[in-house]
């Protein structure tokens, strides 16, 4: 069965072991299976006291970035394999069966120019090498595409699925989220189902990265065929009501898209799952 989760920044716009314990509680008392923790400095994480707070709510743990500045993954290669397997570490040390997010690409600058053939190339070469230090260590990578304002690497499922395919190693999952989806896809239900194979996580977030439920995303045809292709990886929704400088600029977050509380929260999970319990997918 699908686990439903959140994305940490639902609360707190930092993790640190006082924003944890807030965070981790918070996340329990909205009834969720697992908090999606960032890595976006993934030596600043407090790895023992994250373990301890996490046993102590049995929630599970997913880990996700996007590349700093500086982090190429091509020419010269080595800054952001580094960086890449530094994270699959502390994704490791945390229990987290799962690294995603946008690990192919920085955010931190506009996109300038379309990616060249050798240059996917190059960047497929670099993640199967963390893939198989990944797998060494019982982590599988997420390939998540995100819109054309923020990457030209990976816009689409079907990009994600060929960089996916390059890279060639069975760890390595699409991860769809439904924000890039309402920019980049045409429809729903056909990105999904032709990723079925593949297709290892979730974001559900909303069309301007409010609450979901709130905007424009069609979530019976987003359910109706996660449903279809009998989806058992891990759902998470994503809205940053905590700003973290890093995160507000690679993503064009400007202004309060949410309010705060925990309320909210609570009220996303019940929203989803009686959304997707309509279309016999229960979370
Ligand atoms: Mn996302």
């Amino acid at each position: 069965m699908p686990r439903l989760g959140a994305h940490a920044f639902v609360w707190e716009a930092e993790w640190t072991p006082a924003t944890a314990r807030r965070v981790v509680a918070s996340a329990a008392a909205a009834g969720l299976d697992f908090l999606e923790i960032p890595l976006l400095e993934p030596g600043t994480v407090n790895v023992q006291a994250t373990r301890e707070v996490l046993a102590a709510s049995g929630l599970g743990v997913t880990c996700s970035l996007g590349l700093p500045l500086g982090a190429s993954l091509t020419e010269p290669p080595q800054a952001g394999i580094a960086f890449l397997e530094q994270a699959v570490d502390v994704a490791a040390e945390l229990g987290s069966a799962l690294l995603t997010g946008v690990i192919y690409a920085s955010l931190s600058e506009p996109p300038q120019r379309p990616v060249g053939p050798r240059e996917f190339d190059a960047i497929a070469d670099s993640l199967r090498r963390v893939a198989l230090r990944a797998a060494d260590r019982g982590v599988r990578l997420g390939i998540e595409p995100v819109n054309r304002y923020e990457t030209s690497v990976v816009n689409t499922a079907a990009q994600g699925l060929e960089l996916i395919a390059a890279i060639d190693e069975p760890n390595v999952v699409l991860h769809l989220d439904t924000y890039h989806m309402n920019i980049e896809e045409k429809g729903f239900g056909p990105p999904i189902r032709s990723a079925a194979a593949n297709l290892g996580y979730v974001h559900l977030a909303e069309s301007d990265r409010g609450v979901p439920g709130t905007g424009n995303v069609p979530w019976d045809e987003v359910f109706e065929a996660l449903a279809d292709i009998r989806f058992e990886g891990d759902l998470a929704f994503e809205y940053f009501a905590g700003v973290n400088p890093l995160l507000a600029r690679a993503t064009c977050i400007w202004r309060p898209l949410v309010p705060s509380g925990d309320d909210v929260a609570a009220a996303t999970a019940g929203y989803l799952r009686d959304r997707a319990s309509g279309h016999g997918l229960r979370i």
